[in-house]
């Protein structure tokens, strides 16, 4: 049955320990669920968050919970949904094409926003292995990278929809899409794809800007020597998987 779903594809949790985050994925369900989202996935760096029980939890309180992960492949970020066999030998970016398949969707998350591990010029090149342009929850009225994002997923045709990429619980319903579609994995992915897509998003506020720099510049100081550090050592990030990966047609 077609309806309206509301989702956050781009959702990081407690259970991801290279990042500083307070909530788990329990209490980002509780969440979720509290506005009434009906989709999401919990994207953490380079391992999955996603098993039967947190999948039955989401299921109790109707939210259909798919597979995700925010890949760093040759130090820029890919979100992947879905679908997640086959990530294991994903080392460099041409790696994703074989993950390109009707049960996976590839994401570009906030391609252009500086600073951060977003594709940037490396999308150009990779234009034909993204699904979906993400519309980051990161810009002002009068600071937007959005902007570059929309021009070139309108010359490409390719559809854009906005997440939270949630950290704090605060960001969550910020910015997410509507998606008119089954609620089942296959729905969920063919209505990104087709881009029956509406985006909610709004630009972040002094308050909300704030709130932002708080928690992102401490972050990024952090990361900045932690690659310092790591300089000469280690060329590329190679993704560890802490988590068990299944099928999530078998489960929710
Ligand atoms: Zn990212
Ligand atoms: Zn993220």
């Amino acid at each position: 049955m077609v309806e309206i779903l509301k989702a956050d594809l781009h959702l990081h949790t407690a259970e991801d320990r290279s990042e500083s985050i307070e909530h788990n994925a329990y209490r980002l369900l509780d969440e979720a669920h509290s506005q009434g989202f009906d989709v999401i996935s919990i994207t953490n760096h380079d391992m999955f968050t996603f098993n039967r029980k947190l999948c039955e939890y989401a299921g109790k309180l109707g939210i259909l919970l798919l597979p995700g992960v925010e890949l760093t492949v040759e130090g820029r970020h890919v979100l992947v949904i879905g679908e997640l066999s086959g990530i294991r030998q994903v080392k460099r970016l041409k790696d994703l094409y074989k993950l390109k398949r009707e049960q996976t969707l590839l994401i570009a998350p906030h391609p252009f926003f500086p600073a951060s591990r977003g594709l940037g010029k490396s999308l150009f090149a990779y234009l034909d292995l993204f699904d979906v342009l993400e519309y980051s929850h990161c810009y002002t009225r009068l600071i937007n990278y959005n902007r570059l994002a929309v021009r070139v997923a309108e010359k490409e045709g390719l559809p854009m929809a906005s997440f939270s990429d949630s950290h704090k619980l605060w960001q969550i319903g910020r910015s997410y899409s509507l998606l008119l579609g089954d609620r089942t994995h296959e729905g969920v992915l063919s209505a990104l794809r087709s881009g029956a897509v509406q985006m909610v998003t709004r630009p972040l506020g002094p308050l909300a800007l704030i709130r932002t720099i708080q928690w992102i510049v401490p972050g990024l100081v952090g990361k900045l020597l932690d690659n310092t550090l790591k300089r000469g050592s280690q060329k590329h990030t190679v993704p560890e998987f802490t988590e068990t990966i299944m099928d999530s047609r078998n489960a929710g």
